[in-house]
């Protein structure tokens, strides 16, 4: 089994590689998920984002950001923030969903607990990424974003 600490009571809080960002996530993460997509590992410049999925109207961020409007093949746009100084990508909205923040697990100024609770594109995972064996594993985008917060909850309760 998965080794997995418990998850803090929020406030949970965060910020970029220089501090120009920072944010405060005052609930619970929905869910905790690695996207293992090729334009994610492009926009991350590591193998896979991870992401806690969140209420956007828990999630507040301050400092300047830079928007890159990012169009899936799919037609989803995604508007991603990164610090306007440093460039760290800090968090993004799906412009058709604007009830969820998506924000960058590493950003997390405490990491220990963002532990994946669902991979999604796992047909594209770089070799040596490691997947719990109570995560789901999805191929392609799931059709339904409630599968992944069924998963956080399954584990997490
Ligand atoms: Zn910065
Ligand atoms: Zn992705």
């Amino acid at each position: 089994m998965t080794a997995r600490p418990p998850i803090p009571a929020p406030p949970y809080q965060g910020g970029c590689l220089c501090g120009q960002v920072r944010w405060t996530l005052t609930a619970r993460p929905r869910a905790i998920n690695a996207c293992h997509c090729q334009a994610c590992k492009k926009q991350s410049g590591a193998t896979n984002i991870l992401a806690l999925i969140a209420p956007a109207e828990a999630f507040t961020a301050t400092g300047a950001t830079h928007t890159y409007r990012k169009t899936a093949e799919s037609g989803r746009q995604l508007d991603v923030q990164r610090c306007a100084h440093c460039g760290t990508r800090v968090f993004h909205h799906n412009l058709a969903n604007a009830a969820l923040v998506f924000i960058a697990a590493g950003t997390l100024d405490d990491t220990s607990w963002a532990i994946p609770t669902s991979h999604i594109w796992v047909e594209c995972i770089s070799p040596g990424v490691v997947m719990q064996d109570d995560a789901i594993k999805v191929v392609g985008q799931p059709e339904d974003r409630a599968m992944l917060m069924d998963a956080f909850t399954k584990v997490y309760g």
